[in-house]
């Protein structure tokens, strides 16, 4: 079963809106082992959306539409796909009751356009959008399903979760398990070589390798006319795969480095401070973006200057002076000193060049000193990050939050793949 998904809507023509709808649905359907073939855009013209829907319709087994179901006169994809299909408007009473409901609760006069999306087109099941007053719609034609979600993102996707996926695993009739392995401080080009040809062994089973600031996932999706085989096959690759490639894991799923780091720290009921120059907070930020993260997160500076260094953090000028602000001395003391400082058992620094002025010869743009410092001493390591200052901001970010998850987990700091 094929499918197409076209997304409707000037600003995502335009550019303006990047067509994140896309991305989830087509992720999504993958996750099902759905294959998406096309994707169209188009903007908010009723004969373009008729002529999308109808050429979908020859090419695709199913279409997946997104956008203009709203109330306001730019919304015409309801009209757009009744006029396509041949189908007239009909006011549907349950989707009128629901919209009507939604207004008292929410205790506000809505205006009597929102009532126009209870016009479906005839034949349309209609499923209860949890979020907002548009439904999702299902349409069969010619035994091929036409979906209409709203463009919205959340309702799209709730809606996606709960009704459109779940469609199409039923419609596939096939079983399908995935799991990912996310890992750090090695390149794709690394883990390739070590992986080779592994996923040949696996029947039905494909390997995405996914790379982001954060390191590269790597995720193994299996599907299968049975269940039974296709969990053994995922049981097996998840092993295979795990040995191949353990010293760079640091998480399953969608768990992040921050959420590793912070619930090592409350199972050694630990707390930890940062101190951070190039990276600006975002260690920081990313440590308490977790839930709870006030049993364990005493605080963070941002030392840019010079001068915070030694205020804040008892960094020694005569350091700064000898080996410069970005340098490994400077970072030793930034962890040791937001230990001490701040009295915590863990310390972290960060200092380096994030570009895309500041590069030298010796410490070209890229160059990041991190340290860590525990109870048992500090540690620094030197990294040469690649990129836009983004993306070395990021990076330096995520590696100084692995090399703390190291530090807790007893393990050596530096990745290697090999031995
Ligand atoms: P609509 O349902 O067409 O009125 O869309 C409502 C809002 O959802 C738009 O103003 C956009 O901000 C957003 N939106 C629409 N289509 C997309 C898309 N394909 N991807 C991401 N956001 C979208
Ligand atoms: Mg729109």
């Amino acid at each position: 079963m094929q499918v197409e998904i076209i997304t409707i809507g000037n600003e995502v023509l335009s550019g303006r809106t990047l067509d994140t709808n896309f991305a989830f649905l087509a992720r999504a359907l993958e996750e099902v082992s759905v294959p998406v073939v096309w994707h169209t855009t188009v903007g908010d013209v009723g004969e373009r959306i008729g002529e999308a829907l109808r050429r979908a319709l020859t090419r695709a087994d199913g279409v997946v539409m997104t956008g203009g179901l709203g109330p306001t006169p730019d919304d015409i994809t309801r009209k757009a796909v009744a006029a396509a299909l041949g189908r007239r408007l009909q006011l549907d009473d349950d989707v009128l009751a629901r919209i009507r409901d939604r207004a008292k609760r929410s205790g506000r006069k809505l205006p009597a356009s929102v009532e126009s999306q209870a016009l479906l087109p005839r034949g349309a099941t209609a499923w209860p959008n949890p979020l907002g007053t548009a439904p999702g719609l299902l349409i069969t034609q010619d035994e091929k399903p036409v979906i209409l979600l709203p463009g919205v993102p959340q309702e799209m996707e709730a809606l996606a979760v709960e009704f459109v996926i779940p469609y199409f695993r039923e419609r596939s009739g096939l079983a399908v398990e995935s799991f990912t392995l996310r890992t750090a401080g090695a390149f794709e080009s690394q883990l390739h070589e070590r992986i080779g040809k592994l996923p040949q062994r696996w029947p039905g089973a494909a390997l995405a390798y996914l790379p982001s600031y954060f390191g590269v996932d790597l995720r193994v999706t299996v599907a299968g006319a049975d269940p039974a085989p296709v969990h053994e096959v995922a049981m097996r690759a998840h092993e295979q795969l795990e040995a191949r490639v353990r010293p760079v894991i640091y998480a399953e799923g969608a768990r992040t480095m921050e959420e590793v780091v912070g619930d090592l720290l409350v199972a050694r009921g630990w707390r930890i401070a940062v101190a951070e120059s190039c990276t600006g907070g975002l260690m920081a930020r990313r440590l308490t973006d977790i839930d709870g993260s006030s049993r364990y997160f005493e605080r963070g500076y941002v030392t840019y200057s010079n001068a915070s260094k030694v205020a804040l953090l008892g960094v020694r000028p005569v350091d700064l002076d000898g080996h410069g602000a970005v340098s490994a001395p400077v970072a030793e003391q930034m962890a040791r000193g937001a230990r001490e400082q701040a009295g915590v058992e863990v310390g972290a620094g960060i200092t380096g060049v994030a570009g895309p002025t500041g590069g030298s010869d010796e410490k070209p743009v890229g160059t990041v000193f991190i340290a860590v410092a525990a109870p048992d001493g500090a540690a620094v390591r030197t990294y040469r990050f690649m990129g836009t200052r983004r993306a070395i901001r990021e990076r330096a970010a995520q590696t100084a939050l692995d090399l703390v998850r190291r530090t807790l987990q007893g393990l050596p700091l530096d990745p290697a793949l090999d031995g």
